[in-house]
């Protein structure tokens, strides 16, 4: 029950920041302050949907200034053409906007890196462009008028406004936190971090990929319309590219996979140039803040939570700024230089942004961590790896005629391959003689030239690996594909999406359901990172674990599919003796649960020991099969690993 302690620690904050946000416009009457924190509230909403995109899939979008305006313009064309109430404008912003995110998405799902930075750029232009075109909508450059917006029949005065988007602030907060939080959460992360592992998890890239970018213009949008009544006028060049840019700096700034950083982003990207329009403000700011960092360092130094050399940087760079600017006036282009040299200080010495930088110092537990802790104190789940196979025909996989072609190349040439239940069926053969080929293959990764695969009497070829993967069919790596920045537990939890029922609203409310679900695979988990014995590492980022550890955790998530069919590998690769000897205990504990499993392996006293049955591969041809020890002493086998039959009888 504790996982729900630390998401409730969320929902405490909200509530606290709502009552400091709703006492503000009391407190401060200014409408010049409450306009400004106003904008920053506003940019937050849609620096949380950013972060989605850019934090947790890894997707660099430059789109997202465009869909800003196109919730804005939403609202602006609703209300002055319909005259919609403020409810339907609202629905009518994210309801659009989510579907240009989902147009957004489309050349994320081919493109990715620079290529995707200049698509979604391109998009953002094109946007502009249309607003400025589209007069009889938009008004073109004229732009749009709009008055404070009715509220069941009561017109919103500039306060009341700000209360409304606080109120949204931290509902966005509390469904944004939940989302990330959630299996949806887990998926998103899961494709930054290996989008083949995620999809031979039964996570379909394709799909997660959409919802990411549907959600994050959702919120895109929502802070489009709000920001359009708050200036109560609109024009498109406010869309521009500049913003966007604004946009993916406040997430570097403030830093990437929390909400924290977001408020923290768009504070410093709405207050710094409002500070550097003014250098004496400026100035006190920047002692202020030398000041404060200073003192911060040595309280710090003083209880030893921090290294000089920690500390040194933020020390450095505050005092630095305030020296600087006692020097600016003399500069006449200085505001851009400032703002030029401040990001680049955080991009190379806060690589994490200022949240994680103050993370890290002070060690603070991220929340994944708590709940994999928390994860342990669950009910013991008995049977963590189902017993599988028992209505599965005899023969569980049947390859015949396999031919994968690259080029010229025929990686595999005719391979036949039948896999009785049950069993472990050892495949192997010299490096290059097609065994990983034959892998990606029967997971859907390569479609094969030629041949046929049926897994329990059904095809496999032209399916995509998320359907193969869910139809029971589950894998490690050569080369480890694990989620590097989630935790063991996390790792195991995105193989056990397949056990989520809930939905997006589900997540949003915390349902009954959810809460079960999430408790129950949580549990589950757990048990499988014990069935590995990686039980007590179960908090630890993947990325952070021995190379032998890592392995093993991969089978972990394998098996939280579900499998009736396991395929490993070369499990053992760069794994030391006794944790050989640790992994082929658990290769037979499988086996012993009715899973049948293809092992890829060089180390010949591990495939002797194990095996049922053997086929060995040498230039994507089969060249043997039958009982390990027959397979062994088969002189074409030997031929094959030694180079010649004289050598190996020598
Ligand atoms: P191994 O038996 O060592 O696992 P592989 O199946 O990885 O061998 O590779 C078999 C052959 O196929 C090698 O010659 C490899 O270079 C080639 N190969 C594998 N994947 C590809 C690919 N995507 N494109 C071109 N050649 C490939
Ligand atoms: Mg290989």
């Amino acid at each position: 029950m504790k996982i729900a302690s630390s998401s409730r620690s969320t929902l405490l904050a909200a509530a606290v920041g709502l009552a400091l946000l709703i006492a503000f416009p009391l407190a401060v009457t200014n409408p010049y302050y409450i306009h400004l924190l106003e904008t920053i509230m506003i940019y937050a909403i849609l620096l949380f949907g950013l972060d989605i995109v850019v934090g947790y899939t890894g997707q660099v979008s430059l789109g997202h200034a465009g869909l800003f305006g196109i919730g804005a313009y939403v609202c602006g064309i609703f209300v002055t053409k319909l005259g919609t109430p403020l409810l339907v404008t609202g629905i009518a912003s994210i309801g659009i906007t989510a579907l240009f995110g989902a147009v957004l998405a489309l050349p994320a799902l081919r493109v990715t890196g620079p290529y995707l930075a200049m698509v979604t750029l391109a998009f953002g232009t094109i946007v502009q462009i249309l607003i400025n075109e589209m007069t009889f909508l938009t008004e073109g450059p004229l732009g749009i008028k709009l008055a404070k917006p009715l509220l069941l029949g009561h017109r919103l005065d500039e306060r009341e406004f700000f209360w409304l988007v606080a109120v949204l602030l931290m509902a966005s907060l509390i469904v944004v936190d939940r989302i990330l939080r959630s299996q949806l959460g887990r998926a998103f992360e899961a494709l930054r971090g290996s989008p083949i592992a995620s999809d031979c998890m039964g996570v379909s890239v394709y799909r997660y990929k959409v919802y990411a970018f549907v959600i994050s213009a959702g919120l895109a949008g929502l802070a489009g319309s709000l920001y359009a009544i708050s200036e109560q006028y609109i024009s498109p060049n406010t869309y521009n590219f500049e913003l966007t840019v604004l946009f993916l700096l406040a997430i570097i700034m403030g830093g990437r996979k929390t909400r924290t950083g977001a408020l923290l982003g768009a504070t410093i990207i709405v207050m710094l140039p409002k500070l550097l329009d003014d250098i004496e403000t400026f100035r006190y700011a920047a002692v202020a803040l030398a000041v404060v960092v200073t003192i911060g360092a040595a309280v710090l130094l003083q209880r030893r939570k921090a290294t000089l050399a920690r500390v040194a940087i933020p020390v450095a760079g505050s005092v630095a700024l305030a020296a600087v600017s006692f020097v600016l006036e003399t500069m006449t282009d200085w505001r851009l230089s400032v703002f030029g040299v401040i990001t680049l200080f955080v991009v190379y010495y806060l690589q994490d942004g200022i949240v994680g930088f103050v993370r890290a110092m002070f060690n603070l537990r991220g929340h994944a961590r708590a709940d994999a802790e928390a994860a342990r104190d669950l009910p013991v789940v008995k049977d963590a790896v189902s017993a599988a196979g028992a209505d599965a025909p005899p023969v569980m996989l049947d390859a015949s005629g396999v031919l994968m072609q690259f080029g010229g190349l025929k990686a595999l040439n005719n391979v036949d391959l039948k896999v009785a239940r049950g069993t472990i069926h050892g495949l192997i053969g010299p490096n290059g003689s097609g065994k990983s080929t034959m892998m990606n293959v029967l997971t859907g990764i390569y479609v094969p030239t030629a041949g046929r695969i049926d897994f329990k009497g059904n095809t496999v070829i032209g399916r995509t690996s998320s359907s193969i993967a869910l139809s029971g069919i589950a894998r490690t790596f050569q080369n480890v594909q694990l989620f590097g920045e989630m935790t063991a537990l996390q790792n195991v939890l995105v193989g056990l999406h397949h056990s989520f029922r809930s939905n997006l609203l589900d997540v949003a409310l915390h349902t009954p359901r959810y809460n079960r679900e999430n408790s129950a695979s949580a549990a589950h988990a757990h048990a499988l990172l014990q069935f590995v014995g990686l039980d007590t590492l179960a908090g630890e980022e993947a990325r952070n674990l021995p190379y032998g550890k890592q392995r093993l955790l991969e089978i972990a998530r394998a098996l939280a599919l579900s499998p009736q069919l396991l395929l490993l590998d070369e499990p053992a690769a760069g794994l030391t003796a006794p944790d050989i000897r640790e992994l082929v205990g658990i290769v037979r504990k499988i086996r012993e649960h009715g899973i049948t499993v293809i092992l890829i392996e060089h180390h010949m006293d591990v495939v002797m020991s194990i095996c049922d049955t053997v086929t060995v591969l040498d230039f994507g041809q089969k060249i043997a099969e039958g009982r390990p020890a027959d397979v062994q002493a088969d002189p074409k086998v030997i031929e094959a690993y030694l180079g010649s039959a004289e050598v190996a009888n020598a």
